[in-house]
């Protein structure tokens, strides 16, 4: 099939949402047309060990992962294609979407599985290190810095979620927030304050991330006197922040003020008939490749049931 022709599933993303849709609409006989966009894999590819996806025993690497579920969704009859799109038309049926490029694709149902991108510091010292003691994901990589201290960066929910998953391994964590208040919620802070072993410091920026091939330390400023000091850590965890990669389909698509795409619970529907939202692009909660997958597996379903309910498979 090619352009012109109509689909009866697009699936647009190739973490483990987009790639376990295509495997359950490939073996519903949707012959789904995958997008895997211009990086395949999603977020997994950046990091090193996977230990908590079940059926794999001994940990696997996340680019081997998501290569062992590239090559199910294309052993089940999945088309792919290493093209990103960018732009979509659900105003009316067919349902219209546009890569990159310009070229125009057409389907009766359109799974969206664009993921979020974690948000950076920005600093070339994060960037150099990032897998090497430096992650923005401490359920993923926590347990690699079991009896060491670590930092955290951030004062929003994720932030303390993270530092106090982190706090059950870590002898000490570093809890630093730029200004002289937190974000998030109420009894998150409490939690938080509560934990012997998390020492919060308040109005202190990151500086640099210390170590040659491996994180040794951050280097902070205190904003109120200008202090400039060293905190010596193994684990250097960003929390500042999600950007859901739903841009390209805003305009049609009901978005939190975030931009994460609202499904109806209990179901991946969003509010375009024939549209379904699947991962971590509708996702602010859970955020893991296991609830990734099987929202993936929800789309599909729903998808396989709008089409047959329409008369369209
Ligand atoms: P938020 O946007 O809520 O918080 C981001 C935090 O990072 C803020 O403290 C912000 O500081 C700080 N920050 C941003 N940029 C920088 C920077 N460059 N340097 C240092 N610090 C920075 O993001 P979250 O991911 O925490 O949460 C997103 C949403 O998801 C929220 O609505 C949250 O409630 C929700 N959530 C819910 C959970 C749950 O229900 N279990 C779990 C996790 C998240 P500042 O305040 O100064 O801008």
């Amino acid at each position: 099939m090619g352009s012109t022709d109509i689909y009866k599933c697009i699936i647009i993303g190739s973490g483990p949402a987009g790639y376990t849709a295509a495997i359950y609409a490939a073996r519903a006989a949707l012959q789904p047309l995958l997008f895997q966009g211009v990086e395949p894999g999603g977020q997994l590819m950046t990091t090193t060990d996977v230990e908590n996806y079940p059926g794999y025993p001994n940990g696997v690497k996340g680019p081997a992962m998501m290569d062992d579920f590239r090559k199910q969704a294309e052993r089940m009859g999945t088309e792919m294609r290493l093209q990103h799109i960018s732009r979509s038309d659900f105003g009316s049926h067919p349902l219209r979407v546009w890569t990159m490029e310009g070229e125009e694709f057409r389907a009766h149902s359109i799974i969206i599985a664009t993921g979020a991108s974690a948000k950076w510091l920005g600093l070339e010292s994060e960037k150099r290190l990032h897998g090497s003691g430096v992650s923005a994901c401490a359920v993923c990589d926590g347990y690699f810095f079991r009896g060491q201290e670590v930092a955290v960066v951030g004062g929003g929910d994720t932030a303390c979620e993270e530092a106090l998953y982190l706090s059950k391994l870590c002898p000490q964590v570093h809890m630093l927030i730029r200004s002289d208040r937190m974000r998030a919620s109420q009894i998150m802070q409490q939690r938080v304050r509560n934990a012997p072993n998390i020492r919060i410091y308040w109005n202190t920026e990151t500086v640099e991330v210390l170590g040659a091939q491996q994180v040794e330390g951050v280097r902070v400023r205190d904003k109120q006197n200008g202090r400039v000091y060293d905190i010596p850590v193994k684990g250097f965890f960003v929390a500042i922040g999600h950007t859901p990669n739903s841009e390209p389909f805003r305009p049609w698509v009901e978005t939190d003020e975030q931009g994460y795409i609202k499904t109806q619970p209990g179901s991946t529907r969003t509010n375009i008939a024939g549209v379904f939202a699947a991962g971590d692009v509708q996702d602010k909660v859970y955020r893991q490749a296991v609830t990734a997958a099987a929202s993936g597996c929800m789309a599909a379903l729903d998808a396989e049931r709008y089409l047959s309910a329409a008369g369209l498979h």
